[in-house]
């Protein structure tokens, strides 16, 4: 977080959730504008007494034209353009490192608050689909979990805290930026095509700041993105998932895993306070049955397969019953195994059995593919909730270090 302090009342990033303008004369951080929905920053701009359609005009600049430069906002008038310039700030997290794959991936670590183990990891992943070219980027909304998935190092990190609305826009912005750095400002256009809220953590319980980056997500002063393509993933916050239904029409995945309660308990603990049935019956109620133009026609079931664990032929007769009358698509996760992993990957051949019993079944049921192999991106784990983040944290930690030293020898 930046030191930067000017002598205004202003907001921090991590009190943005409920922004407010200047009140009185004290010593605090700029606002950071970045990651203020557009309610928000027009409650912002009228507070200091300008008109709230000033709120458009910004968002616009830095969402589609990824200035953070207040004085290349040409439609502003210069005194308010010095006035925010004073009080505000247009900052994304920062990149400790950042790799680009042959195959397209790319893939960014931040660091987010002041502690060496605060990063998390964006992913973006290209891909040709029926509809064009496709870049998804997998965005993550806590530092670590609480919710200790057996199969996810994330789980085993611990909770550190949730990011705030800047620091999950920005991984957004940023991969959104990095093709278009060198691109003079009029001739700049958003890249990605489709967002996952499926990185690091729970975003169900991050709501309200999740839940605004999406809006920022879905405005067409932002992204402007189609509904179909934000996809939020949960591991079964039940009654959240309801909350979501009501505030938001975007897609929904859900972390499965097991498809019976002994199992699930075991897996995805969460599952002992909001057992399948509970699941299903919120999946259920989350589908709108009569929007055609929504994002809620299906329910996306996620499955990572554990060797032995969770991908028998019963398993998948299982999953038939239980998924029944579910409208679902469900795409099948192959296993990354991470150091002391509990688990292995399941072989090719029953990843291949289990899609076709499903299949046959009448369920559209894919096999995610790994891409970014030689970035360690590949994993499809971090895009499916089950990356090994530990370890490629002690690695990052461990390169910035080195990288330091390098810098210190050579004076
Ligand atoms: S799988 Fe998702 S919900 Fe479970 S511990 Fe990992 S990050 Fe948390």
């Amino acid at each position: 977080m930046s030191t930067e302090a000017v002598a205004v009342s202003a907001v921090s990033d991590a009190q943005q959730h409920t922004p407010s303008a200047p009140a009185q004369e004290k010593t605090v951080e700029k606002v950071n504008l970045l990651g203020m929905s557009r309610p928000q920053m027009e409650k912002f701009f009228e507070d200091m007494g300008e008109k709230k359609f000033r709120a458009g005009q910004v968002m616009k600049w830095i969402h589609q034209y990824f200035v953070t430069d207040f004085s290349e906002m040409t439609n502003i008038s210069g005194k308010l353009r010095e006035k925010l310039e004073k009080i505000c700030k247009i900052k994304a997290p920062e990149v400790v490192h950042k790799n680009f794959s042959k195959d397209g991936t790319r893939k960014w670590v931040f660091r987010v608050g002041d502690g060496e183990g605060s990063l998390v990891e964006t992913v973006l992943i290209p891909a040709e689909d029926k509809t064009g070219s496709r870049k998804t980027l997998c965005i993550s909304s806590q530092v670590g979990c609480a919710l200790d998935c057996s199969f996810c190092s994330t789980g085993k990190q611990g909770f550190q805290r949730d990011l705030t609305q800047a620091e999950i826009i920005g991984q957004l912005w940023m991969a959104n930026y990095s093709y278009m750095e060198d691109v003079p400002i009029a001739d700049r256009e958003r890249s990605v095509t489709n967002v996952v809220m499926m990185g690091m953590g729970e975003p169900l319980l991050n709501y309200d700041a999740v839940l605004n980056s999406m809006r920022i997500m879905l405005d067409d002063f932002a992204y402007g993105m189609s509904k179909r393509r934000v996809t939020l993933s949960t591991s079964g916050v039940v009654p959240k998932i309801d909350q979501l239904a009501e505030d938001i029409d975007v897609a929904l995945a859900i972390s499965l895993h097991a498809t019976n309660n002994e199992l699930r308990n075991e897996l995805v603990p969460i599952n002992k306070k909001y057992p399948l049935e509970q699941l299903i019956a919120a999946c259920q109620r989350y589908i709108k049955k009569d929007g055609n133009e929504s994002a809620r026609k299906h329910v996306t079931i996620e499955y990572v397969m554990l060797d032995g664990v969770n991908d028998k032929p019963e398993h998948a007769q299982e999953m038939i019953k239980l998924l029944k009358d579910l409208p679902s698509k469900i795409n099948l996760i192959p296993f990354n195994p991470f150091p002391h992993a509990p688990y292995g990957r399941s072989s090719r051949n029953r990843i291949i059995s289990f899609q076709k019993t499903l299949s046959d079944a009448g369920f559209v049921c894919t096999i995610r593919q790994t891409r970014g192999d030689d970035i360690d991106a590949a994993c499809g784990q971090l895009v499916g909730q089950v990356a090994d983040r530990t370890r490629r944290a002690e690695q990052w930690k461990k390169k910035i270090a080195q990288s330091n030293e390098i810098m210190r020898s050579q004076g």
